[in-house]
């Protein structure tokens, strides 16, 4: 008789917590912190001198530290049109994200009508600045068009000027190299992560996928950790079935909800430090509301390096993405061996 009530007690028990098992684990990764790294690329001198302080305030007043990557050449933003004949979709952007109005006219003559200008140049005190205020400062190539159109054709001798170029600017200016790369229109080849790995880097953040991991090219496997971009950025979606910044707001953060590890996001200092900073202020006023905590790529790349076999590898190849012209540089699937 007791073996009996003690079975009953046990079924009963068991049927209960399968009924309030979804609702336990719903509430437990309500409870899981919510984590997004910041990443902001800075490709044109009109994004260095306006749309980064303009940022930096804008996460200043909400006491955020992120990741900006510096494009320190000449800005050729001008010689961009011509992918009008080479990639598949650039004209559609242009026009979806009114890109003039965007990015200023005096920028898309840059290197063509207009002389390129160095964002290097006089660089000095925006760049102290953001290293002072906590941000994280790094490197987003030399001269961002080239490295866009042309670097999967450089050899390792062609990509160690570019990279040389930036880091004597950037020494300069900072009084050490930089110690982090965001490879200008997710543009990753062999040639410059040897030379990155070479160079002292303690990570990259190269490609487009969904977890870090070492990046594999043929046989050999990187020794750089990549952090890669994991969430679509906002001028790729903006227009894009009538896609608004608030949709794209509440996608960021379906995404971060849905996801059990942390997830990047890109932004430009051309656009969300330019005409949609104020959807990019809300984006964060969101996500703070959410619980959201947002990180420097560095320091995630610290954590991820202390047990760094625990990171595994993947392939790198060139892959479309919805909304954005051209190819970029996409993860593989994640192989368990190193
Ligand atoms: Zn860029």
């Amino acid at each position: 008789m007791a073996a009996s009530r003690f079975l009953f007690f046990l079924l009963t028990a068991h049927r209960s917590l399968l009924t309030v098992l979804p609702a336990l684990i719903t509430t437990m990764e309500n409870y899981l912190p919510l984590r997004l790294g910041l990443k902001i690329d800075v490709d044109t001198r009109q994004g260095f001198r306006e749309g980064v302080p303009a940022l930096a305030e804008i996460l200043e007043a909400r006491s955020i530290k992120a990741s900006f990557y510096v494009s320190l050449g000449p800005d050729n933003s001008g010689k961009a049109v011509f992918r009008v004949f080479t990639q598949r979709g650039f004209l559609e952007k242009m026009w979806r994200t009114r890109a003039p109005a965007m990015y200023g006219l005096r920028t898309m003559f840059y290197g063509t009508l207009l002389p390129a200008p160095v964002i290097g140049e006089g660089a000095g005190e925006i760049l102290r600045l953001l290293a002072e205020a906590g941000h994280e400062v790094g490197l987003h190539g030399y001269d961002h068009v080239r490295w866009h159109d042309h670097l999967l054709a450089m050899g390792r001798e062609e990509v160690s000027r570019e990279l040389a170029r930036a880091q004597e600017c950037y020494t300069r200016h900072l009084g050490r190299p930089a110690r982090s790369f965001a490879a200008p229109g997710w543009q990753c080849s062999a040639a410059h992560r040897e030379e990155l790995a070479a160079g002292g880097f303690l990570y990259s953040s190269d490609t487009r996928g969904y977890a870090p991991y070492f990046p594999r090219f043929g046989a050999e496997v990187n020794a750089l950790l990549e952090i890669p971009t994991t969430l679509p950025t906002l001028d790729e979606l903006l227009g894009f079935n009538g896609c608004c910044p608030e949709d794209f707001t509440e996608l960021v953060l379906s995404r971060l909800q849905k996801s059990s590890v942390p997830q990047v996001l890109t932004v430009h200092a051309e656009v969300e430090g330019g005409p949609l900073k104020g959807d990019f202020a809300r984006l964060l006023d969101r996500c703070r509301e959410q619980g959201v905590e947002i990180f420097r790529l560095e320091d995630w790349a610290r954590e991820l390096l202390a047990a760094q076999d625990k990171v595994p590898a993947a392939s790198v190849r060139q892959g479309r993405l919805p909304g954005r012209a051209g190819t970029v540089s996409c993860q593989g699937p994640l192989e368990a061996q190193r």
